[in-house]
């Protein structure tokens, strides 16, 4: 089974922990805050307090022997990088770094994160879509010209097909998935009939993207 070590328990390096113990997983957070270390004690496999980016305790830690490591640190840029650098270093098959902003991720990928993430940033981008068109729920950049999106159906949608809806030669987009109540239909057909309160996932270029926003 794999083995997590999340370096720095803010906010998102601590919703990472707590999800992956939740799902079934090891768990070894560290943070150099105390307080921080002691609330989260009983919510992930071993909370430690120390400052990670000492290489000497992350050695005696047994860091090496770990599948997967997330370094959550935003503020203080420097210890983010150099903790990254280390767990590279150390032999981390797959190690995960949040960036504060575009330099901080190009710095992360050039000393060798495999994946780098922009919680904020991507945040912003999903709140603002939902907010320019409240009928867009939720949109996730694939890259930068592709995106899914979920949609509300408009009530000029209800009780027709997919082909009646004819989204691919209007829009350009494709339909992936309806969820109806709990349901998912995946890769549904033509033939397939949308009803109210139904929710579209649909993907396509962001420019197609916008377009619908503007119309819908
Ligand atoms: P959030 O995820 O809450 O947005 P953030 O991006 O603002 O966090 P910080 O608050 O700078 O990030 O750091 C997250 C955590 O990392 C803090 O709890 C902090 O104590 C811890 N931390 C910072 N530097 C180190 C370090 N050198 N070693 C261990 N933990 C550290």
């Amino acid at each position: 089974m794999k083995q997590f070590v999340v370096i720095g328990l803010g906010r998102f390096g601590s919703s990472v922990a707590r999800t992956l113990y939740k799902l079934g997983y090891d768990v070894l957070g560290i943070d150099s805050n105390e307080e921080i270390v002691q609330s989260l004690a009983d919510s992930i496999t071993h909370a430690v307090q120390a400052d990670a980016t000492d290489e000497n305790t992350l050695k005696a830690l047994g860091i090496r022997n770990f599948d997967v490591g997330i370094v959550s640190i935003g503020d203080d840029i420097q210890a983010s990088i150099l903790i990254t650098l280390i767990l590279k270093e150390m032999g981390l098959k797959y190690v995960v770094a949040k960036a504060q902003n575009d330099l901080h991720g190009k710095v992360l990928y050039k000393i060798g994160a495999d994946r780098v993430v922009f919680p904020e940033r991507d945040m912003g981008i999903r709140v603002a879509h939902n907010l320019v068109s409240s009928n867009i729920l939720d949109y996730i950049e694939l890259s930068p010209d592709f995106s899914i999106v979920e949609i509300k159906v408009l009530p000029e949608w209800y009780d027709k097909t997919l082909r009646e809806l004819n989204m691919r030669v209007k829009h350009g987009l494709n339909v992936m998935a309806i969820k109806r109540n709990e349901d998912v239909i995946v890769s549904p057909g033509a033939e397939d009939f949308i009803k109210k309160g139904d929710i579209l996932v649909v993907v396509g270029k962001n420019k197609d993207i916008e377009k619908l926003e503007r119309y819908i």
